[in-house]
């Protein structure tokens, strides 16, 4: 037996079971070793019972004594309800619903282990659906079995029965965890972890196992991330740009002080960019903590260092505000600012990309259109990307290109917790901007019920009146039979009779690029009041006379997401409101709206969000491209999570290519598990 022979040599595995293995990409039989339980049954210790304690998960073994068919539940399907005596005086009802075809599997008189959680019917004990198996007479109770996760076709029995099978071979997993490594974190050995984990011999083994395993989780990660990090410093040639601290110059010039989280920002990018390796920070920071003012800052630094800037927005429409803003500011320096906008004309385009091949031109803004093959720079040193997780890293290294290894600054306004920042970036230096400029009035909040739309609306009426203007957000776009959810053409409609005296337009991802953007700049000139919308509208605009956000059906919509939305407002000194309104009602909803109520902190709130989401779904952690944990889970294992970042830094301080023969296996492990070693965050 080898960890790749397929799972067919295995007793049992005939091609349909080789093929239900195969949807939960189980093919070796070394996948299915690392086909992780999801929970346990502790079989372990038998509870009488008469000693069986209500909301208690307990193991009951006792002879069915009586077994009553029917009973209906839903459209005719049958129930089955047991009595199960165990001499301890007392009976336990057991029921499964829906269930006909247990009646063949279970048999009046004969023994069985019943495990599942007990509850209290009208004062009699019962256990609902439990997982059970036949005792022989004299069996002894189990110890902790697995519960794997199922897939169509497959059985809990058929995956223990399977995963035993093939367990021999956990006596030949392979350490590859260097053994100082081992000695100081206190782990246990590979093949240890890998039965006990299965077939855990009791808690604390089990327990063992699992920090063993999620501490190689993270630290496989944080080693790949750390090694494309240093491949990055490696690049020993990047530019050095003047330390004279002409940013401090530029900044004084601005009308405003800057926030302690921009001064220690701006101080970081210039210790970057004064140093000889080149720089790959994330600055992430809320809505309207002032990121373009640093932007601007680490630009003029460049820009009088002697070397051109690039920066690139995700829209045409944020590249043209970046455009007037940087212009604004930086122009008075004698920075020749450029947009390169896919909406330039072909003559005019032409002398863009001129200025910028013989270096008249010193910064360049743009969406896409800058990293096209025909764009050239006389000495691009500083490449800037705003609203990062929108561009895949791949692009970023287009731009990049674009110089001799240039120094990289990359903004975005999504709040990301500590612990994902730190999985999700760890090839980039992080500086986070947690302060908002002074004066900024929190945004009033208020989650209300469907009847209580009138409210919203009052309040939108209202601030239109005084001449403000208002977005309303509805997830879909048009109204489907399917889903219980608002939709922005239906919404459209409706407000348009509802405020006829006010000029109402659509947004939608469905209009053609042209239309949203004429919407759009008709909303920034103030010529629509109310816009009514789907997603689409951008991160980043900025209608400093835009007062009211509603958000509809809420409840479908993540805490990250709403509060990004919510940064549409409370851009100008009027007081704004955001309304969320929700359909149904559910705990989560209720909890997440109270969240969004109390704070207008995303760090503070994209934390909560990852609590209440977990990971996975939290906004594209998928898109990045990052392996999914087995059992870790960054945001309950973060101590771990720092022990195996801590345990990477110092591997790879002592051997950075691990190339000692002590470290073999640990390399081999890497490439089998990142097996684009380039970058498994590509
Ligand atoms: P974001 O981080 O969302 O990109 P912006 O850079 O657009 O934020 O800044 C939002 C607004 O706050 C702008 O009008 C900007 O001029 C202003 N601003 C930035 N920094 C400060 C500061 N330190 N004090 C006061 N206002 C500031
Ligand atoms: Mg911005």
């Amino acid at each position: 037996m080898n960890a790749n022979d397929p799972v067919s040599i295995l007793k049992g595995v005939g091609p349909k079971k080789a093929e239900a293995l195969e949807r939960l990409q189980i093919r070796s039989l070394g996948d299915l070793l690392s086909y992780y339980p999801r929970a346990y049954e502790d079989r372990s210790r038998v509870t009488p019972i008469s000693a069986l304690q209500e909301g208690e998960s307990a193991l009951v073994q006792g002879k069915i004594a009586l077994m009553v068919k029917g009973g209906f539940y839903r459209r005719g399907r049958r129930n089955l309800r047991l009595l199960v005596q165990d001499g301890s005086g007392s009976g336990l009802e057991v029921l499964f619903f829906n269930a006909a075809y247990l009646e063949k599997t279970l048999s009046k008189d004969k023994t069985y282990a019943f495990y599942g959680t007990v509850q209290s019917r009208g004062g009699k004990l019962q256990m609902l659906h439990p997982s059970f198996q036949a005792v022989l007479e004299g069996e002894e109770a189990e110890g902790i079995l697995p519960v794997y996760p199922l897939g169509a076709g497959l059985g809990q029995r058929d995956l223990r029965h399977f995963v035993r099978a093939a367990l021999p071979l956990a006596a030949q997993a392979e350490e590859f965890l260097p053994q100082d490594l081992i000695a100081r974190q206190r782990l246990c050995g590979a093949a240890y972890a890998l039965r006990n984990i299965h077939f855990p011999e009791d808690a604390q083994k089990l327990k063992e196992a699992r920090f063993r395993l999620i501490f190689e989780e993270f630290f496989l990660l944080q080693t790949a991330l750390l090694q494309i990090r240093s491949r990055l410093e490696e690049k020993q040639n990047g530019i050095t740009f003047s330390k004279e601290p002409y940013m401090e110059e530029f900044a004084a010039s601005l009308p405003f002080e800057l926030t302690g989280a921009q001064k220690r920002t701006l101080a970081e990018i210039h210790a970057d960019m004064a140093s000889h390796r080149s720089m790959n920070r994330l600055v992430q920071g809320d809505v309207g903590s002032g990121k373009t003012a640093v932007a601007a800052a680490a630009i003029y630094q460049a820009v009088r260092s002697g070397y051109q800037a690039a920066m690139m927005a995700p829209t045409e429409l944020l590249a043209e505000q970046h455009y007037h803003s940087l212009q604004a500011d930086l122009a008075p320096f004698g920075v020749k600012v450029a947009l390169l906008s896919g909406a330039l004309g072909a003559a005019a385009r032409r002398a863009v990309l001129a200025d910028l091949a013989s270096g008249a031109c010193d910064l360049a803004v743009g969406t896409h259109a800058l990293i096209q093959k025909d764009v050239s720079f006389a000495r691009l040193g500083l490449v800037i990307t705003d609203e990062q997780h929108r561009f895949g890293v791949r692009q970023r290294g287009t731009l990049s290109e674009k110089g001799v290894d240039p120094d990289t600054l990359v903004m975005t306004a999504t709040p990301i917790p500590r612990t994902l920042a730190v999985i999700l970036y760890g090839d980039l230096d992080i500086s986070r901007m947690d302060e908002l400029p002074p004066g900024r009035r929190p945004i009033v909040t208020k989650a209300l019920q469907e009847e209580e739309r009138d409210e919203a609306y009052r309040l939108l009426r209202r601030e239109l009146e005084q001449g403000r203007q208002g977005y309303v957000v509805a997830p879909l776009i048009e109204d489907s039979p399917e889903v219980e959810a608002r939709s922005a053409c239906g919404l459209y409609e409706e407000l348009r009779e509802r405020f006829p005296s006010f000029r109402v337009a659509l947004l939608h991802g469905a209009m053609k690029q042209e239309e949203k953007e004429r919407v759009m700049t008709a909303f920034h000139a103030g010529e629509i009041d109310l816009l009514v919308s789907t997603v689409v509208i951008e991160v980043g605009i900025n209608v400093p006379n835009a007062t009211v956000m509603i958000i509809e059906s809420a409840q479908r919509f993540g805490l990250a997401q709403m509060h990004q939305l919510r940064g549409r407002v409370g851009r100008g000194a009027a007081q704004s409101y955001c309304m969320l309104i929700t359909q149904g009602e559910g705990g989560v909803s209720a909890q997440r709206a109270a969240i969004l109520e109390e704070s207008g902190d995303g760090f503070v709130i994209a934390e909560k969000d990852l609590e209440l989401r977990g990971p996975g779904e939290f906004f594209g952690l998928r898109q990045h491209g990052i392996p999914q944990f087995r059992l870790a889970d960054p945001v309950r294992h973060s101590r771990v999570l720092y022990a195996a970042r801590e345990e990477a830094q110092r591997l790879l301080r002592e051997d950075p290519l691990l190339e000692a023969p002590a470290h073999a296996a640990l390399r081999a492990r890497l490439s089998d598990c990142f097996e684009r070693p380039e970058s498994p965050v590509l």
